[in-house]
């Protein structure tokens, strides 16, 4: 017998797959309130897409991406994020010959190879927006916001959200310059992977999670210290936006999303109480990715927020969940004569709006009635002896104990009205 599943995987059992759907409903009440538009991409793309798409130096690509032969020896890989086969998407699919903006939202699994602990997993869950088309400022404003404004529905409490701006590609290789200058004496002191990070790709050294590097970092030169004119500007209207819409932030310079394709602003949602798993969502602008996957420059912006995270974080917080769903009625007969009469109750139930269930097991009365009561069902419509005969049928109220006679024809109208206090 098979009886575990793949470390980092998890099961979302009945309890809390109605927790996980509280947060998606949520998610796309906002989208539609933002006015985003669904897209589903697959969950396995080509290899290269993220080998350009996500960057090669990133610790996603080199080390944690699902990648295999298939059956036609093409090399694939789980998405472990969504951003590149949005803009993939985008591009393949003409999206650019529409109108622009174009605001797309997802939900779905991502896959990521890395040590499994609690709030990070191999098979985890995003729910992303990305906008493409518009370099707007006010854009970034707008997701950072539409971010925010989800976390406070859900009831979230003390979030930081730490924005910066990594600035163009001319920003970032005077700021490499810089950094390669300041690190060069204390090299030596840097963990094993920021030393070759310094060669390939120095920003990264400014978000080493080692300790000896995260002190070094302290005094480096950050992104803000070279941001050009134009960079400047736009990362201005973004926080004069969000100063606008009464949202508190930090600026982070220490921030960075190293790659060329990311631009302008970078932002990360953090609680302080999950521990090491802290950010709770992050995303940034990437001007650059549509043209490096190959396509006509143009702008995009993003965010992508886990999950698993929220609901750890709403659950800590004691944020409100609500009820898990009951059936309304539960469908009792009195006797195994009743039986047919039962299914067919139910079904006319059903008909009407109602959620119903009746037992499958063959049970007695009276354990149908406590089964009744462990799911939960508000009434028991019992079938048997004279009310049937009269076309009738007991109907019990759970909540209160009283009993009364309903006739079975318009039976849904009257539980409605009864006890349900619906009226048609
Ligand atoms: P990223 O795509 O790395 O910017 O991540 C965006 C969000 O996804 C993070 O803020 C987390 O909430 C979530 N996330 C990323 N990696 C994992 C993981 N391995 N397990 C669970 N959640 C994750």
């Amino acid at each position: 017998m098979i009886t575990a599943r793949p470390r980092g995987t998890a099961d979302v059992l009945p309890d809390d797959a109605g927790r996980w759907r509280h947060v998606e409903e949520t998610f796309r009440q906002i989208c539609r309130e933002y006015n985003y538009q669904e897209i589903r991409t697959p969950v396995f793309e080509h290899t290269e897409l993220f080998e350009r798409g996500v960057g090669d130096t990133t610790d996603i690509v080199e080390k944690e991406m699902y990648t295999f032969r298939d059956r036609g020896d093409r090399s694939v890989t789980l998405r472990p994020e969504g951003t590149a086969p949005v803009a993939r998407a985008y591009l393949e699919n003409r999206l650019n010959a529409g109108p622009q903006p174009v605001k797309l939202y997802y939900t779905g699994p991502m896959f990521r190879y890395d040590r499994p602990q609690a709030g990070r997993y191999r098979q985890f869950h995003q729910l992303g927006a990305e906008v493409l088309g518009s370099d707007d400022p006010a854009v970034d404003a707008e997701l950072i916001a539409m971010a925010m404004d989800f976390y406070g529905r859900l009831g979230l409490r003390d979030l930081d959200l730490h924005i910066n701006s990594v600035g163009c590609p001319r920003c970032r290789s005077e700021l490499r310059l810089r950094l390669r200058e300041f690190f060069r004496p204390v090299h030596d002191k840097l963990c094993v992977n920021c030393r070759g990070r310094l060669d390939k790709n120095p920003l990264r050294v400014l978000d080493c999670k080692v300790e000896r590097c995260d002190e070094l970092a302290g005094n480096a030169p950050t992104t803000i210290d070279c941001l050009c004119p134009d960079c400047e500007k736009h990362f201005g209207r973004v926080k004069a936006c969000l100063e606008g819409l009464g949202i508190p932030f930090t600026v982070n310079g220490r921030l960075v999303r190293g790659l060329d394709y990311y631009t302008h602003t970078a932002f990360e949602v953090m609680v302080p109480d999950i521990g090491a798993q802290s950010s709770i969502g992050g995303g940034g602008r990437y001007n650059g990715l549509v043209e490096a996957l190959g396509g006509p420059p143009t702008p995009g912006v993003g965010y992508a927020l886990g999950v698993e995270r929220i609901i750890l974080t709403m659950e800590r917080q004691g944020a409100p969940f609500p009820a898990r769903n009951r059936p309304d009625v539960f469908v009792a007969a009195a006797d195994p004569s009743g039986e047919e009469k039962a299914f067919g109750v139910l079904f006319a139930l059903r008909a009407e709006g109602l959620s119903a269930d009746k037992d499958y097991l063959g049970r007695s009365l009276k354990a149908q009635m406590k089964l009744a009561g462990r799911i939960g069902c508000r009434f028991v419509v019992i079938l048997g002896g004279d009310e049937l005969k009269r076309g009738a049928a007991a109907v019990r109220d759970m909540a209160g104990g009283s009993q009364v006679e309903l006739r079975l024809e318009g039976l849904s109208r009257e539980i409605k009205k009864w006890g349900l206090g619906i009226r048609d």
